[in-house]
């Protein structure tokens, strides 16, 4: 055999939080793993998000998508609650300190009509088994009493918390590393292709051969499923964070508002990271991502109307980054058409749903029963009908 050809049971391709936990929960399982990345690990959306661990519906999509589409997430929403559950307990089993905190999360109202619009969805969870409840009055300014004094309700989940997202991966490579698993940075897959009951992958380095191909490739996961016959109609979205000068512990929750895109935190360093969904933009030569100040400037306004004393702090980091949305906004975990291939992304909240995510695909491929029920995951359900 030629001496660029390395063999493997399984390919993992893309180095985030997907492909890094996947390789652990295999490697850990005496599986020969390849992990193969183009760029360095953690460089991309794992690396660049702003670290909330999401235990609650995203206020936008259950305003503006419906009821239907609310009770149809119920099995998404219980991915990212129970893959909250692993984080906590993730430190001790990895090695490292992830900076996991679980202190909760509030999404604040400040006036009467999204006071009513919180309430109204805390009794949607509730009813659906999440963790919700609403605090108000004196409760309130008990809980959170960094918040502006106009915030008159607040949803508290107490399921939700941070992580810091430049530890975790790496921490799941190098257990990945510790139990076996080869990790190839600076190595682009360009090509899978089938051969005979196993697949070649071609790349920018060594020729991978494997029997089973997992592609955690974020972003680029589309143009790599396309040639394998599988259309998945993932869009780009480009968001960025922002963070402030380190500050005395002031706030222990993933804050979020009702009237307006916003989430913050405090880090263990003292530092407030500000963020939301606000866009950035992608420089049309290059594809990378780029702050927008204008962004930043409504950013800082809506954290300011939350808590004002965020207003005089200094900005002394910001950065964008590439996440990936569906039509539906649920994941996408399964198998492709090309049988042997597997797919695994979440939209918008992949750092939540990633040691979840690692494991169910660590499952899958090995034709283990799933942890948690997939079906409404799968990717065929974008396949267009056609008559
Ligand atoms: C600014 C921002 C803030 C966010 N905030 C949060 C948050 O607070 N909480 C939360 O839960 N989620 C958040 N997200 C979403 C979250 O970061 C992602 O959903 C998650 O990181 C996806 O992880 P992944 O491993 O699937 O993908 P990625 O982290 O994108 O990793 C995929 C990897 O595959 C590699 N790759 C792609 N193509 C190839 C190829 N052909 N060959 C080799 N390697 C390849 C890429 O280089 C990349 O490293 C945020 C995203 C952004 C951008």
């Amino acid at each position: 055999m030629p001496a660029h050809v390395i063999e493997c049971d399984i390919a993992i391709v893309g180095g985030g939080i997907t492909g890094s936990a996947c390789a652990y929960y295999l490697a850990r399982g005496g599986v020969r793993v390849a992990l193969l990345e183009q760029y360095d690990l953690n460089t991309q959306a794992s690396g660049r998000n702003a670290g909330s661990l999401h235990g609650q519906y995203q206020l936008t999509p259950y305003r503006t998508m419906g009821r239907e589409w609310a009770t149809q997430y119920v099995p998404a929403m219980r991915f990212l609650v129970d893959s909250i559950t692993m984080w906590r307990n993730l430190a001790e089993e990895l090695g490292t300190d992830l900076e996991v905190t679980g202190n909760g999360g509030l999404l604040v109202a400040d006036t009467d009509e999204l006071a009513a619009v919180v309430e109204e969805k805390v009794r949607f969870e509730a009813a659906q088994g999440f963790t919700a409840e609403l605090v108000t009055g004196k409760d309130l300014r008990q809980l959170a009493p960094y918040l502006a004094p106009t915030i008159v309700a607040a949803e508290y989940c107490a399921t939700e918390g941070t992580v810091n997202p430049l530890l975790a991966a790496p921490a799941f490579a190098r257990a990945a590393r510790r139990h076996g698993a080869e990790v190839l940075t600076g190595t682009t897959v360009t090509a899978v292709n089938p051969a005979s009951g196993s697949f070649s992958l071609e790349t920018t380095g060594p020729t991978i051969t494997c029997a089973q191909v997992v592609l955690a490739a974020g972003a680029g996961l589309a143009d790599l499923a396309a040639p394998l016959g599988d259309a998945l109609p993932i869009v780009d979205e480009p968001v960025q964070v922002q963070v402030t000068e380190p500050v005395a512990p002031t706030v222990p929750h993933l804050v979020y508002y009702a009237g307006g895109k916003l989430t913050f935190k405090q880090s263990h360093s003292g530092s407030l990271i500000i963020g939301g969904g606000w866009l950035a933009s992608v420089d049309a030569a290059s594809g990378y991502p780029h702050v927008r100040m204008d962004s930043m400037r409504q950013n800082l306004d809506v954290a300011a109307r939350v808590a004002p004393w965020i207003a005089p702090l200094a900005i002394v980091r910001s950065w964008a980054g590439v996440g990936s949305v569906t039509p539906d906004l649920a994941p996408i975990i399964g198998e492709s058409s090309t049988p042997g291939v597997f797919f695994g992304m979440f939209p918008h909240m992949g750092m939540t749903g990633g040691p979840l995510m690692g494991l169910t695909l660590a499952q899958l491929v090995r034709g283990a029963p799933t942890t948690v029920d997939i079906t409404s995951f799968a990717p065929g359900r974008f396949t267009p009908v056609t008559t």
